[in-house]
């Protein structure tokens, strides 16, 4: 058909199939009648004698289309053939990814040989011969001695947090560090070490703590290793699934590509190593029960939360169906990441990215973010303090990519230093001169960066927030500061919005002030959870619970009594287990790190 007859085609007219198990439920409708409400011809759906308009949701609904049912797609009007074509691909689309996006079964499998229960460090399914972990200790030829070691070991723990620092987990290479510090004040020797670090196991032992001894025999290991004691490990070549007492955290990135699943019988789940189990997809289990089936096939079922030692023909049948179903369920996951994410009751919830540099916010557009919800700018310029030019360079790059993007002013100290801003050494850097605090004591920074921004936005809509922000008068104080670096270099900022963020528990009671001034709110769930239970974030030996139950209310009592936009910035934002509760409190913008968003997604399309 040629152009002009695509253009003025009366009407055209197709039967679309359903074929997804689900039917035409919610999600696949809603956005079918959000992709017909493009169009300006009239779309309807027609099935047994019933017709309705397909660009309503509802209407579309109450034809109750469910899987081996078909309607007519009839487009009349302008550009009839163009949206028929359109919403049949839509259409087809749907379908398909719908199947794969099936839910896998989490409740226990019917399994028929013997199953042991566990607990779930890492969903997933496994199905290989299971090894017992075994290693080899030797000496080499070292010329490093006890401080040398401590040292490389120290600038070795720096460079993993530096290379994962936008991941929550890296947090852990800062509490060994700050782990190491301190035993390194108590030992002179590797021997004095050694019995430091078995005094504090022992010490650790069956308490509430115990997850933090694979730390100290982590960083043993590592001060040996850098002194020439080596320990070697003769990893199968074949698929398996590890069968051992617990894992070092230093040992989960070493682990071979043979490695199907992790069953551990001494860990815990809040263990690093059960952190960085998790972070890296490994499907895992914690079985405290003697294990003695070595060498043969199991099942490692990380979703029904059992080990199944002697698994049947039938078992394994379906532990493979499950695991098709599971590999099927993230391929879809990765294929849905550019759709918005929207509940099962219609709500649609916007997934950002928190983002660090041009480089990361690529692999947030990649990864299906819809826009920046954090970008966090102290990242930025590690080295060396960066000229006005370079500074501006960097953001234009990143504000290039997306329209929605929150820009926060340098948040500096705490657990953040900056090697070029002489901060004052002090004894509770976590209280002291911190985040927004920059405005008064390095006013040149801070204005030369709000420069930055305000020129690499060159007009654009963008949003600036202050971290650490306690008081009103301290958000006025710095607005009215970034109004005068603007006024000064003659910016225009009529574009700009200005927010806070919500991680000081004072601003939790000064809300209604709060509302008369600011534009928006971002939660940083990560500061706010430390002050609300006076426990350091990096804290060597005190948890703290990423989900509590301060953290959550005060989440909720923002978002009851803010009268502007709530978004969440923090690591909770990007936690599964916490996505529905934080949706029921009313919370609609979750920004969360890139390798989280489709992920993240997926997870609010079942709320
Ligand atoms: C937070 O505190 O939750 C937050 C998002 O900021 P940062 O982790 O950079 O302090
Ligand atoms: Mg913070």
């Amino acid at each position: 058909m040629g152009l002009f007859d695509r253009f003025f085609a009366k009407s055209a007219t197709t039967v679309l199939h359903i074929t997804s198990p689900n039917g035409f439920h919610l999600r696949p409708a809603a956005v079918f009648s959000t992709e017909a409400k493009k169009f300006a011809a009239s779309i309807e759906a027609e099935t047994r004698g019933q017709s309705v308009d397909a660009k309503n949701l509802n209407a579309l609904l109450s034809l109750n289309l469910e899987k081996g049912d078909h309607f007519d797609l009839v487009c009349k009007g302008r550009n009839a053939q163009e949206a028929l074509e359109a919403l049949t691909a839509v259409f087809e689309k749907l379908m398909q990814e719908d199947k794969a996006v099936e839910q896998i079964d989490k409740t226990a499998q019917r399994y028929e040989g013997e199953a042991l229960e566990g607990e779930i460090i890492g969903q997933g399914i496994a199905i290989a011969p299971l090894w017992q972990y075994s290693e080899r200790h030797y000496k080499v030829e070292s010329d490093t001695d006890f401080h040398a070691a401590l040292e490389s070991v120290n600038t070795a723990l720096a460079a993993e947090y530096e290379a994962n620092k936008t991941q929550p987990e890296s947090a852990i290479f800062l509490a060994q560090r700050s782990l190491l510090e301190t035993l390194s004040q108590k030992a002179q020797t590797l021997e004095a070490f050694e019995a430091a670090v078995n005094d504090a196991t022992a010490t650790l032992e069956g308490g509430a703590m115990a997850a933090k001894i694979t730390d100290y025999r982590d960083l043993l290991g590592r001060v040996k290793s850098a002194m020439g004691y080596k320990t070697e490990v003769a990893w199968p070549a074949t698929p398996f699934v590890l069968l051992a007492d617990d894992l070092l955290p230093s040992q989960v990135e070493q682990l071979p590509q043979t490695l199907e699943g992790v069953v551990l019988q001494k860990s815990s789940l809040t263990s690093h190593t059960a952190i960085l189990l998790r972070a890296a997809g490994i499907p895992s289990l914690i079985v405290r029960d003697t294990v003695d089936t070595t060498g043969k096939p199991v099942i490692l079922d990380g979703f029904a939360s059992v080990l199944v030692v002697n698994p049947t023909p039938h078992d394994l049948e379906t532990a493979k169906r499950l695991l098709t179903q599971s590999q099927n369920q993230k391929e879809a996951q990765h294929a849905r990441r550019f759709d918005t994410a929207t509940t099962t009751s219609g709500t649609e919830i916007k997934v950002l990215a928190n983002v660090t540099d041009p480089a990361s916010a690529r692999a947030a557009k990649e990864a299906g973010a819809e826009g920046i919800g954090l970008l966090r700018t102290e990242f930025l310029f590690q080295e060396r303090r960066p000229s006005l030019q370079e500074q501006t360079e960097a953001y234009k790059a990143i504000f290039s990519l997306f329209d929605e993007i929150t820009v926060r002013t340098l948040d500096v100290g705490g657990d953040k230093a900056l090697p070029y801003i002489d901060l004052p050494k002090e004894p509770n850097p976590f209280l002291g001169i911190r985040g927004v605090r920059l405005f008064e004591s390095h006013p040149d920074l801070i204005a030369e960066q709000l420069k930055a921004i305000f020129t690499a936005a060159a007009g654009k809509p963008l949003k600036v927030m202050f971290p650490m922000v306690d008081s009103v008068e301290t958000f006025t104080k710095a607005k009215a500061f970034a109004k005068a670096v603007a006024a000064k270099e003659n910016l225009d900022i009529s574009a700009v919005a200005f927010g806070m963020m919500v991680e000081v528990p004072s601003v939790l009671f000064l809300l209604p002030e709060f509302n008369e001034v600011v534009d928006f709110y971002s939660i940083g769930t990560n500061d706010l959870n430390q002050y609300l239970y006076a426990i350091e974030r990096t804290h060597p030996t005190l948890s703290l619970d990423p989900r509590s139950e301060a953290l959550f209310r005060a989440i909720e009592k923002v978002a009851s009594e803010a009268k502007k936009p709530v978004s969440i910035c923090g690591e909770l934002a990007g936690d599964g287990e916490a996505t529905a509760r934080l949706i029921e409190a009313g919370i609609t913008t979750l920004s969360v790190s890139p390798g989280l968003v489709a992920q993240t997604k997926e997870r609010i399309r079942h709320v």
